[in-house]
């Protein structure tokens, strides 16, 4: 094959991708953000959607199981903990209602970027149709209270709490559960469900704290200001000058909205995302009511397939994602390469292609030559998490609306009281709305901000202080009774839901066996843990070559060559996993695992 017969120079768009990288790498890695205490925990711990003022009297008592956190995966854990039998919970949530991320991430456009047949949990239970084909917040967020509805978590749930500290109390041989409101709950057992955008994070700007106009995180959108919702009608920004900083998944979904109102929007742009093909539509409502029973597993099945380069032979979400998937996995049939360095090699050309197209994409529809080469991401595609939205680009041939790339100053450089810095200019703003992002991979403690010790006091983050050490990414030695809902050393899924659901499915199977079984404690063997956690290691060489070669980003710590996400996740992929704990679980032996029976 010419260059000529491809349209493009491997050896060019290497060279390019190295330099992209190394012009962002930067010493600091993670620690350049900001840690949301002191005089910035407003911008964490402030809820615009509930009114000021809530107080109740603290409570003090014993359940069998707390959950901490009411999104979908605590509402998931819930639901799989009643098919368990495990009535006695309670559910305890930060936020004034269900919904998690989709309670707090009501920014103006928030919509899912996965195919909502798959999303959204639980469909043919209770027997929803989705709107369309990707929901918006509105939506998902009603969905999780009808969830919360349908399996009557509410009476079980207090809201507007947060969870400062949980210990293991050994002489009561129960968790102690203390939160801001002066809560002392004991349950036995422990859910951490607290979801992967649970603390938002700021940029680490000089003079963030002396700006004199208004500014929030994305995830703390302030509709009083703004005027509107999510839908739009933020007329209060007519007189505004708005800057967005950041250009992520969340800023995407944001720019045309603020676009629309704003008397100016400067989009301050360290690293450009990729915007693939929205193609959002109604649903149709007689292709959904054809849906066989099962059809949603069916769905999500092949989704997961699909993400985990099995090229299965349908697709049934068939949208942009399915379409990376297609270009990034490794071809079936005659075309398979014979050779890992032959699939290497085609499957690093299919991603070229892939970003080429992508990239004639922003030349098809930016007007202005400049700021439509500033745009243009230059990595491979699953280096970042794409985006998808069919308004961002068209937004910038607007008269209103100016993109300031700051990728090669290693983004803002400061904000004064008047404004925002960048490449060494002062832009006069009224609102400065940061759209940086939150605590995905970094370091547990910033990610979950809750204490959690263990027998004799140990700290979970000296547990994990050398990387997470658990069995099936559920369960650590030292914290009896303690289980995890996210992304941990086991299959990581793009589609949330379906990872949590298995994930709460497995945890409720465990606590239900260890109450029938009048066992007191139930915690993972040091040799079982151990050899889990070898196992993982051992599957993570490829990931970490590929992270390296990218921009930096919250995939791969920043550029930190040593730790990431996805560095400690169950490679295979969901479908694999959850094979293996249902053969796990279909044993009843409870493998690796140690009960302690009652006296
Ligand atoms: P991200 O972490 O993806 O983006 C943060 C942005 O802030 C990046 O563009 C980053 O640039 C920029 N930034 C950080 N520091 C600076 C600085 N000093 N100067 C200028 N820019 C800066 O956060 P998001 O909130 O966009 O997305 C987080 C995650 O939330 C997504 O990846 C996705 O998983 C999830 N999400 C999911 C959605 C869904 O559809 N389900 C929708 C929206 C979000 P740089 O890239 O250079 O670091």
């Amino acid at each position: 094959m010419t260059i000529d017969d491809i349209g493009f120079d491997p050896d060019e768009l290497r060279d390019r991708y190295r330099r992209e990288r190394d012009k962002r790498l930067r010493t600091d890695g993670a620690n350049q953000y900001l840690d949301m205490s002191g005089d910035l925990a407003h911008f964490a711990e402030d809820d615009p959607y509930v009114a000021p003022g809530f107080t109740r009297d603290p409570i003090t008592d014993e359940c069998d199981v707390a959950i901490i956190g009411g999104g979908f995966s605590g509402i998931l854990a819930g639901a799989r903990l009643l098919e368990q039998g495990i009535t006695d919970f309670r559910i305890v949530e930060a936020g004034g209602d269900f919904g998690g991320t989709w309670y707090w991430n009501r920014y103006p456009g928030a919509q899912c970027d996965t195919d909502a047949y798959c999303y959204l949990p639980l469909l043919e239970e209770l027997g929803y149709m989705p709107k369309e084909k990707y929901a918006y917040v509105d939506e998902i967020f009603d969905y999780s209270r009808r969830v919360g509805e349908h399996f009557r978590l509410y009476d079980k749930t207090i809201f507007q709490t947060r969870v400062r500290r949980v210990w293991w109390d050994d002489d009561l041989q129960r968790w102690r559960v203390a939160t801001n409101r002066g809560d002392d709950l004991r349950p036995r057992f422990v859910i951490m469900a607290m979801g992967t955008t649970t603390r938002p994070k700021l940029p680490g700007i000089p003079g963030i704290e002396e700006f004199q106009g208004h500014s929030f995180h994305t995830s703390r959108w302030d509709y009083d200001y703004t005027g509107g919702d999510t839908n739009g009608g933020m007329t209060g920004l007519a007189d505004k000058r708005v800057a967005v900083i950041g250009t992520g998944a969340t800023a995407i979904q944001v720019v045309p909205r603020v676009a629309e109102y704003a008397q100016h929007l400067y989009v301050f742009q360290r690293t450009p995302s990729t915007v693939g093909l929205r193609r959002n539509a109604p649903t149709d409502e007689k292709w959904f009511r054809s849906l066989q029973p099962g059809w949603q597993k069916e769905r999500r099945d092949n989704f997961a397939a699909w993400s985990d380069g099995k090229r299965p032979e349908q697709d049934l979400v068939d949208d942009s994602w399915t379409d990376i998937f297609r270009a990034i996995s490794s071809p079936k049939g005659a075309d398979r390469p014979t050779t890992r360095e032959e699939r290497d090699r085609v499957v690093e050309l299919s991603d070229f292609a892939k970003m080429e197209e992508l990239r004639r994409r922003i030349d098809d529809t930016v007007e202005d030559r400049a700021t439509a080469e500033a745009l243009k991401p230059w990595y491979r595609v699953m280096c970042k998490r794409p985006t998808f939205n069919d308004e961002y680009l068209p937004a910038f041939n607007r008269p209103n609306v100016t993109l300031v790339d700051v990728g090669a100053a290693h983004g803002v450089e400061r904000i004064t009281p008047h404004g925002v810095v960048a490449n060494g200019v002062e832009y006069e703003v009224d609102l400065i709305v940061y759209a940086s992002g939150f605590q995905i991979t970094s370091d547990f403690r910033l990610r979950l901000g809750v204490e959690i010790d263990g027998r004799d006091g140990l700290s979970l983050y000296d547990a994990w202080g050398k990387g997470q050490q658990t069995l099936h990414g559920f369960m650590t030695r030292g914290f009896p009774n303690w289980c995890y809902i996210g992304v941990s050393q086991n299959a990581f899924s793009l589609n949330m839901t379906s990872m949590f659901d298995e994930q709460a499915k497995h945890i409720a199977y465990i606590i239900g066996e260890t109450v029938r079984r009048n066992a007191s404690t139930v915690e993972p063997s040091q040799e079982a843990q151990d050899a889990w956690v070898d196992v993982i290691r051992g599957l993570q060489t490829t990931g970490s070559s590929f992270l390296a070669d990218c921009t930096p980003g919250y995939y791969n710590n920043e550029g930190d060559r040593t730790e990431s996400q996805f560095l400690g996740a169950y490679t295979p992929g969901l479908l694999r996993f959850t094979r293996l704990m249902e053969e796990w679980r279909s044993t009843g032996r409870m493998e690796g695992l140690e009960l302690s029976l009652d006296e």
